[in-house]
Parts: C-alpha cells; structure tokens; sequence
C-alpha cells in the first residue's frame, strides 16, 4: 500500500523539491485531488489548488522553467549554471531530436537511438539536483501575472492511466516549443499523410514503406494496386523534403533492388512542389540538385496539392495521384498552443521578442526557437525556423540568464534594473542538404545574393557528413551514427519490420 499513500499524498500537497517523486506522472484520475481547468486570467484566489511546485524562497535557488526539449530548449538548458538556478523542463518527449539526421532514420540508413538524446544527459541536473526536474507532460497555459504555468502530464493513451493537470511557479520562463508542420488547411493532409518531424513519424513511415514492399509481394495483388502500394509521394521540395527523397531512392537503389526483386520496378518516388525545389538555395545548386534526382529515379512534380484522400493527392489542375506512402514536408507554423498564448506575436503569429529574447509586456518570460520571432519594432527580420538559429538562441539566452542569476537578479522580478548586456545578433553560417547517391548541397553563402562558396557533388557529401557527425550532440550519438553508417555501408539497411 505504499504506493497508494504516495499517490494520495502527491495528489493532494504541492511538491517538496526536496524529496522526489515521480509518481506525479502517474496518478489515475480516481485518486487526484482537482481535476478543473484553471483560471488563467482570474485572480489568484479563483485558482483551483492543484499539485504543483511553488513558488521558490528568496534563500532557495531561483527556478527557471523550459518548455520544450528541441534545439532551442536543450541547448539552453546544456548552458545554464545550475550553482545559480534549478531548472524544470516541461515536453511532451524527455528526448532531443537531432533532425538533420531524421531523415535518415525512415529507410534504415540510422537507427533511431543515433538520432535522440536524452535530457538527462545534456543536463545532467536534472537527473540529480534535489531541485530540478524533467515533466512528461505538455504546457497548456501561462498565467504571466502570478508566475505559473499550467501543464497537463503525457499519458500516450495508456489504459487505467488518465491525464494529471499541474502547475509549476517559474522565476524565469523560457517557451521554447517549436512550430508544427502547416497543412494550409488542405482536407485530409493530417488524417493521412504523416509529417516528418519526430523519431515516432520516422518509425511509422519505416513501417508502412516496408508495411508496403510486403503486401505488394503477395499473391494476387494486382499491378494497379502493387503500383499504388509502392508509390512514395512527398509533398514539400524544401531541404527536408529533398533529402528524404534522397534517401528513398538510394533505399530503393541499394536495398529494394537486391532484397526485394519481386516488386522493384513497381517501387517509385514522387516530389511534389509548388515552385522550385530548394528555393533558399543558389540556382545553380538547384540545377544539379534537380538534376541529380531524376537521374536517381525521383520524379518531380510541380504541382499545388488541393486535396488529400486516403489513396490519392488530388492537384489544382486536377491530376489524380495514387500514393501507398505520403509525406507531407511543407515548412511550419504556430503550434494551437503558442496560438492560445495572450502574448504579443509577429505578423506570421510566432511569439514577438526583443533583441533580448525577453517578451515584452510581461516579466520575466523569454521565448527562442521556431515558436519566436523579433518584433517589428526591433527593426530586425523574424529568423528562419532553424536549428542553427535555435541553437544559438539557446546559448546566448543562456548567458543572458546566468548573467543576471550572478547578478542577484535570478528570482521572479528581480531582474528590472540589471544591466543586459550586448543584444542577440544572428550571423547565418550556411546551408547543407544531401541529395542521395553520395551527393550533397553546401551553401556558404550568408544569403542568396551574398557573395561566398557553394558547392556541390561527392566532396559536398563528405562536408555533409562530417560536420553532422561533430554537430551531434554526444560522443554517444556519435559513436552510434558513425557505427550505423559503417553497418549500412558495409551489409546494407536494416529492412527488418520491428
Ligand atoms: C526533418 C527535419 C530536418 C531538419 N534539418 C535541419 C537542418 O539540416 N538544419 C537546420 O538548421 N534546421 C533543420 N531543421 C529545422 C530544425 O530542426 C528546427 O528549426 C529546430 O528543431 C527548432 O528548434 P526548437 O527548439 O525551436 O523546436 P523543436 O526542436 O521542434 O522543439 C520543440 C519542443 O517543444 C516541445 N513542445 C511542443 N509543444 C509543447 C508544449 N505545449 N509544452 C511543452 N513542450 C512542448 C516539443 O515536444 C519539442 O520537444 C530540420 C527540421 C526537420 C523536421
């Protein structure tokens, strides 16, 4: 019955910083104390207690609150001086995602675990301070006035295991959320197309593609069917979208040709774009890029997608496209959480920051990553959504607050009369893609019509690889990556359906 009284008396206390306990994420609904919504706006006397870490003491350790485990998020969280602060990180994953790579792990190229980092390991504090914390959960609101964000424990649909609301008293608040994929509001994109943004999309779109090769090879499927089957379309000829075509056809080149000889004429990739494949890119790039695509077997496709049923895409101009297998790769927007925030927000609806990160309006709330953008009144252009902005957004932000934690200005208002210090300053350092077959894209240049290096071919592919494989954020990962890559170099991909 141990465990019981514990559920019950977290259920019904605040949370003793001091004594930790993660039966938190696990309460079921019977034994939890309030399950209301709260009131965001209202006073806070109208707030239904809930569990919750309160507010900290002036003689405890100042809390900084993250939310979001990404780029942006876990660099910051890598930087922060846990001598001055304790940090709680709210996300819906305890992992980061190195994304450059993401593509790679679809068709078996790496696996997985070579891609994710766990929190703990970029901040160890937060698997050891007494005072810090990782949430499995998702912020559902921000109540600026009183300090507290109000988050909702992650449950994955588990059966007998019902959602926990919760709330959490910040010092320093940093929103570091993230975009999701836009749809532009087209019928039936998000019912049947799968994004590629998480390691949980990668493993679904390994699953159908090899779901697919094994069903076209049974008996008595006809070749319309095994066609459909075995039709790859992705929507979107951004970076993302190039190179997991890429990837596609090398899997198709290499892996289908030799473990699947049955069905390997029936297997084709389809990229789909309403204007030039990889527009931020220089034209002649571009060129080679398209060039050496089609040599490969993609077929490119310019076209605006109207309508997505559960078979075909359905075009502007009509044209029916028959997919076993859609990708939907089209750039990003504001999450329905960073849309619900009453915060000042840029014309594209991210969150408006000033050159320092912080949120204007309110005390004590920065934002950084995909989720944020400079306000006009900063004169400065909103950043692409980046890793290399993120990242570099976490670190400078990073500074900013142990800066100010030194400064005695850690605890919630304290920081009004700091000195900040220089603004944040972007300086992009260029673009890389790879194409497939050992070729990649490396742009140098600091913008389109900036003068610098781009190049293009086998030696692009090697900078490719190599700067990722130092980029990754642990000699873990990549030991792993580099393991994966000499694996499928030598015996091929893993086609194996786990
Ligand atoms: C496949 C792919 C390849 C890419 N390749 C490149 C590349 O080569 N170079 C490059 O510069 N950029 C690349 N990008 C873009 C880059 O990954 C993003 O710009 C970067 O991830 C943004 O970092 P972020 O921390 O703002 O958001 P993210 O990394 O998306 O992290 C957001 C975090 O917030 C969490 N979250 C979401 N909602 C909530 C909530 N309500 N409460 C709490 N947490 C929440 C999410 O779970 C996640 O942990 C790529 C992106 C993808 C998808």
């Amino acid at each position: 019955m141990t465990w019981l009284r514990n559920l019950i008396h977290v259920g019904s206390s605040s949370i003793n910083p001091r004594t930790r306990n993660t039966s938190l994420l696990f309460l079921p609904t019977s034994l939890k104390h309030f399950t209301s919504e709260p009131n965001l706006q209202g006073s806070s006397s109208n707030i239904p207690r809930y569990s919750g870490l309160e507010p900290t003491k002036p003689d405890e350790k100042p809390r900084i609150v993250v939310l979001g485990s990404g780029w942006a998020g876990c660099r910051l969280m890598k930087g922060i001086d846990t001598n001055i602060y304790d940090v709680a990180c709210v996300s819906p994953r305890n992992h980061m995602v190195f994304t450059p790579l993401l593509a790679s792990t679809c068709v078996g190229t790496l696996e997985f675990r070579s891609v994710a980092e766990p929190i703990g390991r970029i901040q160890p504090a937060i698997s050891r301070a007494p005072g810090s914390y990782f949430f499995l959960a998702h912020c559902k609101g921000v109540d600026t006035d009183n300090h507290v964000v109000h988050c909702k424990t992650i449950t994955d649909g588990a059966k007998n295991l019902e959602p926990l609301d919760f709330k959490i008293s910040y010092d320093k608040l940093v929103i570091a959320s993230g975009a999701e994929a836009s749809t532009f509001g087209i019928q039936g994109v998000k019912e049947n197309a799968i994004f590629l943004r998480e390691v949980s999309h990668a493993q679904e779109i390994r699953r159908k593609l090899l779901l697919n090769l094994m069903l076209s090879d049974v008996p008595g499927v006809l070749d319309e069917e095994k066609k459909r089957l075995l039709h790859c379309v992705v929507v979107g000829g951004g970076p993302t979208g190039v190179e997991f075509s890429g990837e596609l056809s090398d899997f198709i080149i290499r892996d289908v040709h030799q473990r699947y000889a049955h069905v390997k004429d029936y297997i084709h990739v389809t990229l789909i774009e309403a204007n030039e494949i990889l527009s931020s890119f220089d034209d002649s790039l571009r060129i080679y890029a398209t060039k050496q695509l089609t040599k490969s077997g993609v077929r490119l496709v310019r076209g605006v997608v109207k309508d997505v049923k559960s078979h075909k895409v359905i075009l502007n101009d009509g044209t029916e496209v028959p997919y076993g297998l859609l990708v939907w790769s089209t750039g990003v927007g504001p999450s329905p959480f960073i849309n619900s925030l009453q915060l000042p927000k840029t014309q594209g609806g991210r969150i408006g920051v000033d050159e320092w990160l912080r949120v204007p309006s309110v005390q004590d709330v920065f934002s950084i990553g995909d989720c944020s953008g400079f306000l006009e009144s900063t004169g400065k252009p909103v950043l692409p959504a980046l890793a290399q902005v993120a990242e570099r957004q976490g670190k400078y932000l990073a500074d900013l607050l142990n800066r100010i934690g030194k400064a005695g200005g850690g605890h919630a208002n304290g920081a009004r009369d700091i000195e900040l210090g220089d603004q944040f300053v972007y300086k992009h350092l260029g673009s890389m893609a790879s194409i497939g077959r050992y070729k990649a894209l490396v742009d140098l240049r600091q913008s389109k019509e900036a003068k610098g290096l781009s190049l293009a071919g086998f030696i692009s592919w090697f900078i490719w690889r190599s700067a990722y494989l130092t980029r990754v954020v642990s000699w873990r990962n990549r030991f792993y990556v580099a393991i994966n890559w000499a694996t499928t170099f030598i015996f091929g991909r893993d086609i194996s359906r786990i």
